[in-house]
């Protein structure tokens, strides 16, 4: 395990593409450009949610 939140999933919020799976992802990394739409990321505490779905249901 590495990287600040290694446990958490990352989803574009843009396209909802998982982001951890993505090539040359690293939490470390203060925002992440996803490579599927191009929308910059911010990759913080302030944008985790519990569970996907709220993760959905808060747009
Ligand atoms: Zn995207």
């Amino acid at each position: 395990m590495s990287g600040r939140f290694p446990e958490v999933d990352w989803f574009c919020d843009r396209c909802h593409e998982h982001l951890n799976n993505q090539s040359g992802f690293d939490d470390s990394k203060y925002t992440w450009k996803c490579t599927d739409c191009g929308h910059k990321n911010s990759i913080s505490k302030d944008n985790i949610y519990e569970s996907h779905e709220k993760f959905l249901g808060s747009e």
